[in-house]
């Protein structure tokens, strides 16, 4: 009897042609996340398993798999030879010795000798022998063990479907510039972005000396956490003090957020086109601070000419980006209280309605060329 890990994707029989390519993409990205971890993944009839793996190894495998985009639900069970005796034996270990359950049998191999009702009944009918705590409920079992006869001479014994991740494979969607903050949303939307097969890469802007080390390491942990569904990435961490203070010197206060959107978003840009990305990506949400109005986001796309901007969050609520940090593990990293390079130098009452004439008479104080090249020349990348 061997343990065997059964993976089920999604999605991918939609892309007729491109099949194989989404497959192979989808069987390199599980690879990767069980890099170091000692397995073998094999392709059968549409699925993978996987086997080879150390019993110890079982639930960290699981949850390395459950950040793989494209993975439908996951099962941990036995592979047998097809053998009434051996199916049985592994059928035991996945049933529960109580509650109410049903046995539900799937036959590929036509040439076994019983039909799957046959099978599901004399199994069914010693697991009732073996555990007096169970009974039989074909409608609404509290349990399934599950039986799968297969077409080579083995069988698949499990007891439960593990929702994945869903989505696409990563890497099947092109690739993207996520700007992260140290806060709660850009991680959710890097994710969200991801889970659709987009690769994505970061980029952070800070003002140390105003902002310190901790926030550059929060963000880290963020880009770190968020890697583990990209399947890898690079950050790209960028000082901007000095286009702050050249704001702050030289233009109305009340445009520092507005001006340094710009900015961030011209840098962005130059760096998207360097690592090949073909778009950016915010975590803004329509409404959400004075900064994120449709006036807002209009005066920092006017600086973006080759690439759209994607801004998955748009249409969600504070407590739905937050539910969802929390279920991608950047939540307790993001309330880590550290400052981040837009509250520095933060007016009292920020515009919250930008005129693009207005932003523009005020960036027009400002050698942006040349700040934007000195912003770039900080750039330092960090693999991940
Ligand atoms: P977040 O929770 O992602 O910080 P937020 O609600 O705090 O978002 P803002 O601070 O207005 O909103 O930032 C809006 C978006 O601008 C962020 O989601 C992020 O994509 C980008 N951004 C803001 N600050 C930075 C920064 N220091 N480095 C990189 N991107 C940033
Ligand atoms: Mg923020």
């Amino acid at each position: 009897m061997e343990r065997v890990i059964i993976i089920r994707y999604c999605e991918l029989h939609l892309k007729g042609k491109n099949r194989g390519f989404f497959e192979r993409l989808f069987a390199v990205n599980m690879e990767r996340a069980l890099k170091g971890i000692k397995h073998e993944i094999r392709r059968r009839s549409g699925r993978y398993l996987i086997e080879g793996f150390d019993e110890d190894d079982v639930s960290l495998i699981l949850s390395k798999l459950g950040k793989v985009f494209g993975i439908h639900t996951i099962s941990a069970g036995y592979k047998v030879p097809s053998d009434m005796g051996d199916i049985y034996s592994a059928a035991k270990l996945v049933c529960p010795s109580a509650g109410t359950f049903k046995v539900e049998t799937h036959r590929a191999d036509k040439h076994f000798e019983l039909n799957s009702m046959q099978i599901s009944a004399q199994i069914g009918g010693r697991l009732l022998d073996e555990f007096k705590g169970l009974s039989v409920d074909v409608h609404d079992p509290e349990h399934i063990v599950y039986i799968d006869v297969r077409e080579d001479g083995t069988t698949l014994v499990f007891g439960k479907f593990i929702k994945g991740a869903g989505g696409m494979p990563v890497g099947s969607a092109g690739k993207g510039l996520l700007l992260i903050s140290g806060g709660i949303d850009s991680p959710v939307a890097g994710h969200m972005i991801a889970k659709r097969g987009m690769s994505i890469d970061c980029v952070h802007f800070h003002s140390y000396p105003y902002t310190n080390m901790q926030a550059r390491e929060k963000v880290t942990d963020l880009a770190k956490t968020l890697s583990g569904y990209t399947c890898g990435m690079t950050l790209n961490v960028v000082k901007v003090t000095h286009i702050q203070e050249e704001i702050h010197k030289k233009c109305n206060g009340e445009y520092m957020v507005t001006l340094l959107r710009r900015f961030m978003m011209r840098i962005a840009e130059r760096i998207a086109q360097n690592c090949g990305a073909q778009c950016i990506i915010t975590g803004e949400s329509l409404g959400q601070v004075a900064s994120q109005t449709i006036e807002g986001m209009t005066s920092s796309n006017a600086v973006i000419s080759e690439m759209p901007v994607l801004r998955p969050l748009c249409g969600f609520d504070k407590n739905e980006i937050i539910e969802r940090s929390k279920q991608i593990g950047t939540y307790d990293i993001s309330i880590q209280p550290y400052e981040d390079c837009c509250t520095v130098f933060l007016p009292k009452h920020p515009v919250t309605k930008p005129k693009l004439v207005n932003v523009l008479a005020e960036e027009a104080k400002l050698d942006v060329a040349t700040l934007v090249d000195e912003a770039l020349a900080t750039t330092e990348v960090i693999k991940l």
